[in-house]
């Protein structure tokens, strides 16, 4: 019954974005959808099945045993069904949210998230992009904050459900009147909110965490309410995963455990060794040494962990790659 209805509502809202998407884009494709959408299906599946074989039950199934056996802390309180499915879906989406957060600032981490953010367009499709070790890690994070707060069953279905509806909606390339948007992201994340997320800009890309509600990101200083370039020039995707493989499945599921082809500067720190961006430094200030000065460049910079520049990434990515050439 729980797979049919989960099935259900995916089919349905899943078609309703995909017609949504070819009648009103927000912004015309490069890609063609045939050779991005069978991939990004098809890595869904698969995580479907790779959770399947190390979840012997539903998250739906284990509320139901935590239920029964009243672990968590809110069958100490004794509230009212409703007050209880209220606090489960307004807690499960609070930890969403730092969950999100969390796989952005951790390096090894944003290796596994990057693949969801690698994706060159921005559609319904972009929202089943995930690699099958960070859909893991997220279910065993899920599991254990519903027997710490002993969630009711019905919530958490009725939170996965949402949580599948929202995030194809919230990727979803469709043109919602202004209006629409001003009002809906009062509460929730729109598709506009979300895709300032998936900019190539480290300052947008670590902005707009939320996934259902958007309060959080006002809440905790990371919401942007526009890209920069706005949402017709934005460039989607990350700079360091743009070739027409990339899309490819097996691409994808390798990506984490590769380099990227230029150095990946995010907040979760640079992408590759240390070692390595001191030798791509000092071939800059050996080759430019004036350039990297005026650029602020600095090795205490680098050995901060970060790169202490005063420049955008794009910038700095395409004069130190012009510079190592
Ligand atoms: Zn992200
Ligand atoms: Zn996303």
């Amino acid at each position: 019954m729980e797979n049919i209805l989960r099935l259900s509502v995916f089919l349905g809202v899943f078609v309703i974005m995909a017609v949504a998407e070819s009648f009103w884009p927000r912004r015309p494709q490069q890609t063609r959808r045939r050779d991005r959408w069978p991939h990004n299906l098809a890595l869904v599946i698969l995580d479907i099945a790779v959770l399947r074989l190390v979840f012997p039950v539903s998250l739906a199934g284990f509320a139901l045993s935590v239920n029964q056996h009243q672990w968590g802390f809110l069958p100490l309180f004794g509230l009212p069904f409703l007050a209880n499915i209220f606090l489960t879906l307004v807690f499960l989406d609070l930890m969403i949210y730092f969950q999100h957060v969390t796989f952005h600032k951790v390096p090894i981490l944003w290796r596994l998230h990057r693949v969801h953010h690698a994706d060159i367009e921005f559609d319904v499709t972009t929202a089943l992009r995930f690699h099958p070790v960070e859909i893991l890690i997220s279910m065993a994070i899920k599991f254990a904050a519903v027997a710490a707060i002993g969630a009711p069953p019905e919530a958490v279905l009725f939170f996965e459900i949402i949580l599948n509806a929202c995030a194809m909606f919230n990727h979803g390339n469709i043109a919602l009147p202004a209006k629409w948007d001003q009002r809906l992201r009062r509460i929730l994340v729109t598709p506009d909110m979300h895709r300032v997320h998936h900019s190539v800009a480290v300052a947008e890309i670590n902005s707009n965490y939320g996934f259902n509600i958007s309060l959080w990101d006002r809440l905790f200083g990371t919401y942007r309410a526009q890209p920069e370039q706005g949402h017709d020039r934005m460039k989607i995707g990350l700079e360091q995963f743009r070739e027409k493989e990339e899309m490819r499945i097996d691409r994808m599921l390798t990506q984490p455990f590769r380099h990227a082809r230029l150095p990946m500067v995010t907040e979760a720190g640079l992408d590759v060794s240390r070692q390595e961006v001191i030798d791509l430094l000092e071939g800059i200030v050996g080759n430019a040494g004036d350039d990297v000065a005026e650029a602020g460049f600095g090795r205490e910079g680098v050995e901060r962990g970060g790169l202490d520049c005063g420049m955008s990434e794009d910038e700095a990515l395409r004069r130190s790659h012009s510079r190592t050439r």
